[in-house]
């Protein structure tokens, strides 16, 4: 079998054209224009180029975008009074600060300061708690991401079984939260799991975000399954000439890709669909702001 390769950058641009037509009734209609203030304490390079794509993708779905960039040094106190200026802004109607934040501070302190109702990356304990039990919640971008593609690609997931490669807070204990909340049976596996190839060889679906590059060989993948590889790992590639680097995911990609039913290709998976699903986040804090109804699709 060779696998059908889901096509993370089409899928991602269809979603901001989604995001585009809402934003722009919204503005029609109501008057209402999203916005999504993106707070960056430092000079990390990789946050820097996120922000910057966030930004400009915000822009060009009709959103406003507020970028706020602070040094380093900036205390603790003084991220939180921003938070605090951000939450009361009815023209804000997400907040994203960028992880990772400087060692000075704690990283749960602010994000647990965001509004849950504007904390579009989903990481408040409140969301955290209401997509544990069920409720409407703001759900974390990348696991949104993950499971619009599932859905797309297979329909109901009711009833299949799912394992879940790893289990840290922003990848793999939502994306499990989210398939239980599909009726899957879902297994959720981490380092200390026995038998790991035994475990994912039992899956219809399989979602790797363990961040160990090519560490699912196609060996483990039950024929047709439907391999999600949320990994993003940058490796040597001798290949391309010296000190060239290139970028692959937790599975290996050609062995995998011979036995699965479809799969997410790195780059151009799922990598895309994460700030995708930051904008439609974004608009769906705005309708629940403003008491509209939520877009189609965009939302768990
Ligand atoms: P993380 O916080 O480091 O968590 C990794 C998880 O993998 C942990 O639960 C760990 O288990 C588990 N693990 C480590 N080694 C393992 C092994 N040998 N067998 C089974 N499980 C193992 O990573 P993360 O933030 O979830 O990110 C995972 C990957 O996704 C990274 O490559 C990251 O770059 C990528 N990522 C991509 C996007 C995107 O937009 N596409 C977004 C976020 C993350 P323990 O808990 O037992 O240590």
């Amino acid at each position: 079998m060779t696998a059908r390769i889901i096509d993370g950058k089409a899928f991602a641009e269809q979603v901001r054209e989604k995001v585009a037509a809402h934003v722009a009734r919204l503005k029609a209609d109501h008057g209402i224009t999203p916005g999504l203030a993106v707070v960056l304490v430092g000079e990390d390079p990789a946050s820097q180029v996120y922000v910057r794509n966030k930004g400009k993708q915000t822009l060009e779905a009709g959103m406003q975008s507020f970028e706020h960039k602070l040094p380093a040094e900036t205390s603790e106190a003084d991220l939180l009074a921003l938070v605090e200026r951000l939450n009361a802004d009815p023209a804000v109607h997400g907040i994203l600060v960028q992880l990772p934040l400087p060692d000075h501070m704690n990283a749960d302190a602010v994000i647990n300061a965001i509004s849950p109702a504007k904390d579009v990356d989903g990481f408040h304990i409140s969301n955290v708690g209401l997509l544990g039990t069920g409720q409407k919640s703001m759900v974390p971008c990348t696991p949104l991401g993950c499971l619009m593609m599932l859905r797309d690609q297979l329909g109901s997931l009711s009833g299949l079984d799912a394992v879940v490669i790893g289990r840290s807070n922003i990848v793999g204990k939502p994306m499990a939260q989210l398939l239980l909340g599909e009726s899957c049976t879902v297994t959720i596996a981490h380092s200390r799991t026995n038998n790991l190839a035994e475990v994912v060889r039992r899956a219809d679906i399989v979602v790797a975000a363990v961040g160990r590059p090519q560490m699912v060989p196609g060996d483990w993948i039950k024929p047709g399954a439907t391999v999600i590889d949320v990994g993003i790992n940058r490796i040597d590639a001798p290949e391309k000439g010296e000190g060239k680097t290139r970028l692959v995911g937790d599975c290996d990609y050609d062995s995998c890709a011979e036995v699965a039913g479809a799969i997410t290709p790195v780059p151009g998976g799922v990598g895309p669909m994460t700030i995708a699903c930051l904008l439609a986040n974004t608009v769906t804090a705005c309708c629940r702001a403003n008491g509209l109804a939520e877009p189609e699709g965009l939302t768990a």
